[in-house]
């Protein structure tokens, strides 16, 4: 599985636990528990405050088995949990991994390689530790500086080179 296969799976566990940690609350004088929370592609309004369309959709099931979809703000409120802000936090982490893929998975070989002395070309201890800060950086769903992408290229190119080369070694 890809480095980055492995973050995502990861962090989507981290769901779980969020959403089991909100507990029981009432609401209209009903216990209630969030059971779901996604981001909608189809019509949805709150059925709480009836703000309309909602994008994140915070789902609550009372004990007897209604169900609610909820907006954000409608959501932290009848919890007394910034619930919103956890979800939203999470899914700029995913948005972050899925956009840096190429950079997680490039790095992770590199990385490898460097560990088994196995990179075609040198590379400075400095470099290996930007480049470690970044992988780090990337993995936690944070979005590296300008700089620090560029660096992580400039060697992502210098390694495509090398197989490319490699690749014409064996075909010649
Ligand atoms: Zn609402």
């Amino acid at each position: 599985m890809a480095k980055t296969d492995d973050i995502l799976l990861a962090l989507s566990r981290t769901i779980p636990d969020c959403i089991e940690s909100v507990g029981p609350f009432k609401y209209r004088g009903k216990t209630h528990r969030l059971i779901d929370n996604f981001a909608s592609l189809q019509h949805t309004n709150c059925d709480v405050c009836g703000n309309d369309p909602i994008f994140d959709v915070s789902v609550i099931r009372s004990e007897k088995g209604d169900r609610l979809n909820v907006c954000n703000n409608c959501i932290d409120q009848i919890t007394s949990r910034s619930v919103s802000s956890w979800f939203k936090a999470y899914r700029k982490k995913r948005e972050n991994v899925m956009e840096n893929r190429v950079y997680i998975d490039g790095l992770s070989s590199i990385l490898a390689m460097y560990e088994r002395n196995e990179l075609p070309f040198e590379i400075s201890s400095k470099d290996v530790e930007v480049l470690r800060k970044t992988f780090v950086q990337m993995c936690n769903g944070l979005d590296p500086l300008t700089k620090q992408k560029q660096l992580v290229d400039c060697y992502l190119d210098f390694l495509r080179g090398e197989q490319k080369i490699e690749g014409q070694k064996i075909t010649s």
